[in-house]
């Protein structure tokens, strides 16, 4: 099955983001946990905990349909201890925060080597992150997503989302979620089918499908290759709507999350429908 949706507003509790993605006619959705622009957040109340899963349950989201996304402020490969130590502190609450939301998965963008260490260095302390991050849960998977590679930022080639994964311990508690717009943005082509296909048997090839947990679907204002990250709506952009098509076709996709962080809400209704139709013909 597709499970298809968007990243869903959590204004007012996130309880309220369960409604909005039934709204939109969505059966998966991302949603911040926490205001994604700041270090600290009121831990969740009771109630709103217990109003979260009983929205689930009413409307029948299981945790493998559910990608939450973490601050954007966290960088789990800081070049600097201090920071590295904020970063990971602050990463272990939204994990923290999933497990008591009954959520499995945490999407998160791996971290930026701010020109101070080498790449190779700060790949590690992002898989020591992780590991540390596992010792101290039990059970959320560390969902990397691919980057576009603007400034320092990794994750943008396959093999450094491999690179971290490899040195993670618990490999049944990390995976991938992969970012059409920043794949297209870091030089991997989306434009035509078979070059959908492509890309998807790369990450394949690279990381390996089994840890493939996730999908955000945009498109690119940013052009091919430009380590520009700039979402559009589907079709709108310099991807254009071939390349999704194929996709929704692929069985590789059936059964994790596919979630739209295009620019227009309000469509995004019909953007579901239209990837729903795709995975039918
Ligand atoms: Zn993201
Ligand atoms: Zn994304």
């Amino acid at each position: 099955m597709k499970t298809i949706g968007a990243h869903v507003s959590a204004a007012g509790g996130v309880d309220q983001a369960v409604a909005r993605a039934v709204e939109i006619g969505a059966n998966a959705f991302a949603l911040f946990t926490k205001n994604q622009r700041q270090w600290k957040a009121k831990p969740l109340a009771e109630e709103t905990i217990a109003a979260f899963k009983q929205a689930c349950r009413d409307h029948g989201f299981s945790p493998a349909q559910i990608l939450p996304h973490d601050s954007y402020l966290i960088n789990l490969g800081h070049p600097e201890p201090e920071a590295l130590a904020k970063s990971r502190a602050a990463f272990l609450d939204e994990c923290q925060r999933c497990e008591q939301l009954g959520l499995t998965l945490l999407n998160f963008h791996p971290g930026s080597h701010l020109g101070r260490i080498s790449e190779s260095e700060c790949l590690k302390r992002i898989a020591d992150s992780i590991n540390e991050t596992h010792a101290a849960t039990e059970f959320v998977v560390a969902v990397i997503e691919n980057t576009a590679g603007q400034g320092s930022n990794l994750g943008f080639r396959f093999e450094q989302l491999a690179e971290i994964i490899d040195q993670v311990e618990d490999k049944s508690r990390v995976g991938a979620c992969i970012d059409t717009c920043h794949a297209f943005a870091a030089g991997y082509d989306l434009r035509s089918a078979e070059d959908a296909i492509a890309m998807l048997d790369t990450f394949a090839s690279v990381v390996g499908i089994e840890f493939l947990r996730g999908m955000h679907l945009n498109d690119a204002k940013s052009a091919f290759a430009s380590r520009v990250d700039r979402h559009h709506s589907l079709g709108k952009g310099n991807i254009g709507l071939d390349g999704f098509a194929a996709l929704m076709r692929d069985s590789r996709t059936d059964d994790i999350p596919l979630i739209l962080e295009t620019v227009e809400p309000a469509i995004w209704p019909d953007e579901i429908q239209w990837l729903r139709d795709q995975s039918l013909t």
